[in-house]
């Protein structure tokens, strides 16, 4: 029998935390994490699949600690992907997930005594990097549009100092983009804003970032003229690999160096360093959807504001939508019929990840009859 009486010592400031997570439910529709809906083609699962036997076959090795190859590769997607053509492997981090990338960031970087400040409403987890780092998470509101009063947000980093500032572009829940030289201004007026005077590190959160319109930038272009810039990427979205488990970002080398130093030895298995090759191997088949998933997007974003919602602005692969008086029972009344979107955001809004053309004809069918608009 287990003794009832002996206490766990769980840190005060996670009693009562609950695990982070968007419901898992069994769902025709399932539109509430940001997912690519479409599975990697038969031609991709064949290569994936050989890389991954022939990795099978070293296992009984250590994998590559610091993956230069792969590392090589994502240098030279976000060269054709965003014409940031000075990266190369030095300049590239990677780990599972751009969550794991990002709290190495926080490791390194933050830390007890230090704070993160971010722009809210933003992504649900950087409260919980901070959190787990022992850093203080501080934020500042975004306009009414969500976008970031530049000025405003220079004036609070000259405030309260903190080591890093953490940007999603775009961001989620909204799907608000960075204008390339608002990144530009914010980095040049954080050079000696950290601790001790020393920089803070900015961080460009652009998980989302191939799903953006054609005017907009990627920050990736600017790494390298700022020792303290910072851009996250994923496979888990663009790339439809969320399953893999694939992060990474580019910044200067010695940024890179600093995370080295945090990173448990050989986090990056072989197997996801096989996949992550592989997928690279076929960006163009596994991203084919990514146009389609856009312009998806747009007539989305046009459908709900022909109805006389109010939405925002996005370049994700999600939208933004309200308002309602009881956001729970619309998104209860579209999971009735089998669609599952994200209570999420400012009050009274809701968030809706973009699917197949048939997830968004439920979606749409599902909305009319709950609101009856
Ligand atoms: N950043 C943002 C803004 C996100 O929305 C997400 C995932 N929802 C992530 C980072 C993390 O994604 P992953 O760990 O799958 O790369």
């Amino acid at each position: 029998m287990v003794d009832t009486d002996i206490r766990l010592p769980l840190r005060a400031d996670l009693a009562g935390e609950q695990p982070y997570g968007a419901p898992q439910l069994d769902v025709p529709h399932l539109l509430n994490v940001n997912e690519n809906p479409y599975s990697p083609p038969e031609a991709v699962v064949q290569d994936v699949a050989a890389a991954v036997r022939e990795a099978v076959g070293g296992l009984n090795r250590y994998p590559d600690r610091d993956f230069l190859t792969l590392r090589s590769r994502l240098a030279e997607y976000l060269a054709t992907e965003s014409g940031a053509e000075q990266l190369a492997a030095e300049n590239i981090w990677a780990g599972n997930g751009s969550n794991e990338v990002m709290i190495h960031l926080l490791q390194a970087f933050g830390g007890p005594g230090r704070s993160v400040l971010s722009f809210t409403p933003t992504y649900s987890m950087y409260p919980e990097y901070a959190r787990d780092t022992l850093t203080s998470y501080s934020t500042a509101p975004r306009r009414d549009d969500f976008t970031v009063d530049i000025d405003e947000a220079i004036a609070t980093i000259g405030s309260r100092r903190p080591a890093v500032v953490l940007l999603a572009s775009p961001n989620n829940p909204t799907g608000t983009a960075l204008p390339l030289e608002d990144v530009r201004a914010l980095a040049a007026a954080t050079t000696d804003t950290g601790p001790d005077g020393a920089a803070t590190v900015l961080v460009i959160d652009e998980a989302y970032a191939e799903f953006r319109r054609e005017e907009t930038p990627s920050a990736s272009t600017l790494v390298g003229q700022f020792p303290h810039l910072a851009v996250a990427r994923t496979m888990s979205k663009a790339f439809a690999l969320a399953g893999a488990r694939l992060g990474y970002l580019a910044a200067p080398a010695p940024l890179v160096d600093c995370l080295r130093i945090v990173r448990l030895p050989y986090h990056l298995s072989a197997i996801t360093q096989a996949v992550a090759g592989a997928a690279l191997d076929h960006r163009d088949l596994l991203q084919g959807q990514v146009a389609e998933l856009r312009d998806r997007r747009d007539e989305t974003v046009g459908w709900l504001r022909e109805r006389g919602w109010t939405v925002a602005e996005s370049d994700a692969n999600f939208v933004l939508f309200g308002l309602f008086e009881d956001r729970h029972r619309i998104w209860q009344g579209l999971l009735d019929r089998g669609v599952l979107i994200r209570e999420t955001g400012p009050h009274g809004y809701l968030r809706t990840s973009i699917g197949t053309a048939e997830d968004m004809a439920a979606f749409r069918g599902a909305l009319e009859e709950v609101t009856g608009r």
